[in-house]
């Protein structure tokens, strides 16, 4: 994990949030390369998601919410951590992270683990009370008008649900996608990016007549999987399933599938895949009064639907792919870091450089296949500092699957040096031919 946060420091990946005064706990800043990543990351799940398919309709949502829309939710009153104090050095933890415990622990479960405190080694906890994760805000010029930044973007989602179905009226089962930040006042930030203050989720409604529920729900697993280990590289012997255990589900879902990962910092969930059933759609009509209803079309059936949740943070995402990536190996005796991206989510696909920097001709060259390649592919970098050695060492760090030199042959014969990142090979290839 040090490797990793170090290595994310270094190349401008991610860096702590407002590190320049001291840090801000739970919160992680994206650096130019980390951005792009993140970007090919989400652009990859809409493609997958809602561009690939004829069922799927995205919406962007507003961050602030009416306070309404989480009474009804029920996250005002149930969107707890149990929290415990140290009555000794008064350190507070959530309290079903201190151990292998449910939701549900109580102290005296604590105690009889044995679980000292972390902070001071001594036992000596106070009772568990539940702590609200949602945080609070005041709106406009009334300090008493608190409103809550949204702890999930699903709820943008449920409240557009019927002008998505007023605007386009699309055929059942169909999905709305959002993804976007969310903001949850974690008890204790820690691992990283792995569990954040500030955090971007990419959600899915998918809405379903419920007698299908089961078939519809093995299908998003099977899609889940499919994207996550053939489109986003992870290894499937890494991603695991947990069918969670009704105590731990969250208030909403009758059945909760997590998808854990092993991370360096152990195996941890991924994602949740929930069948909220119709509680989210069912507390809009009951406390709005408006008719949440699907008429099937062409008939007379109506009735609420029913969801199935597929949610996925980005930066967990993020933190797999890294994890997946992160390799080090030994090229003729000397030790080296790669980054080994799968290619379409590689910060830059090719580093252009030419193999002297004080020689013009090779410089403009190089600036021509430059151009050309980044009118082409886009995300293309340029690289003439050091020597080549070093520049292939940098662009293995950050994860470039190709390195393209201009050398004096290119002159002669149009042809350059291609590298590849994994194998270190190079071949010569035609610059019409990259
Ligand atoms: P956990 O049990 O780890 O707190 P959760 O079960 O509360 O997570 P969900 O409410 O299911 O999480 O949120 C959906 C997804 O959002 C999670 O699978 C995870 O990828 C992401 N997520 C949730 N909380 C955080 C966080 N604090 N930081 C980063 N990502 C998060």
């Amino acid at each position: 994990m040090e490797d990793i946060v170090s290595l994310c420091k270094r190349r401008g990946f991610i860096w702590q949030g407002s590190d320049v005064y001291g840090g801000m706990a739970g919160t992680w800043d994206f650096g130019p390369l980390g951005t792009t990543l993140k970007k090919k990351v989400t652009d990859a799940w809409w493609k997958y998601w809602v561009e690939d398919r004829e069922d799927m309709f995205g919406v962007d949502a507003a961050i602030i919410m009416n306070p309404n829309v989480w009474r009804a939710s029920g996250h005002t009153e149930t969107f707890n951590d149990p929290l415990i104090e140290c009555k000794e050095c008064h350190n507070r933890f959530r309290a079903d992270k201190l151990g292998d415990f449910p939701a549900s622990v109580t102290r005296e479960q604590i105690e009889a683990a044995g679980v000292k405190c972390p902070k001071c080694g001594k036992m000596n906890w106070s009772e568990i009370r539940q702590f609200n994760g949602m945080f609070q805000t005041a709106v406009g010029v009334d300090e008493g008008n608190i409103a809550y930044l949204r702890p999930e973007t699903a709820q943008g989602i449920f409240t557009n649900y019927k002008n998505v179905v007023d605007t386009i009226y699309p055929d059942l089962p169909f999905g709305i996608a959002q993804y976007g930040k969310a903001f949850r006042n974690e008890i204790s930030p820690r691992d990283f990016i792995f569990r954040s203050r500030e955090f971007s989720q990419m959600e899915i409604e998918y809405f379903i007549d419920p007698e299908n529920w089961e078939a519809e729900f093995d299908k998003i697993m099977g899609e889940c999987h499919d994207f996550l280990e053939n489109k986003m590289g992870l290894k499937p012997e890494n991603v695991h399933e947990l069918d969670v255990p009704a105590e731990d589900r969250a208030h909403y879902s009758k059945r909760t599938i997590d998808i854990e990962f092993d991370y360096p910092i152990g195996c941890e969930e991924l994602m949740g895949i929930a069948y909220r059933t119709d509680f989210d759609l069912g507390n809009i009509q009951r406390e709005s009064g408006k008719n949440m209803e699907y008429i099937v079309k062409g008939s007379d059936k109506r009735f609420v639907p029913h969801v199935i949740e597929p949610s996925i943070g980005v930066e967990r995402l993020v933190m797999a792919i890294l994890t997946t990536a992160y390799t080090e190996d030994e090229i003729n005796g000397e030790k080296r870091i790669v980054l080994a991206l799968p290619e379409d989510l590689a910060p830059y696909r090719f580093c252009v450089s030419p193999l002297l920097k004080n020689k013009p001709e090779l410089v403009g060259k190089a600036r021509e296949v430059y151009a050309t390649l980044r009118a082409k592919y886009g995300n293309v970098t340029w690289d003439d500092s050091g020597n080549i050695g070093k520049r292939y060492r940098k662009q293995d760090e950050i994860g470039t699957p190709k390195c393209v030199v201009i050398d004096f042959d290119t002159l002669e014969d149009g042809t350059v040096t291609v590298r590849d990142r994994d194998t270190t090979e190079q071949v010569r290839v035609k610059i019409e031919e990259l």
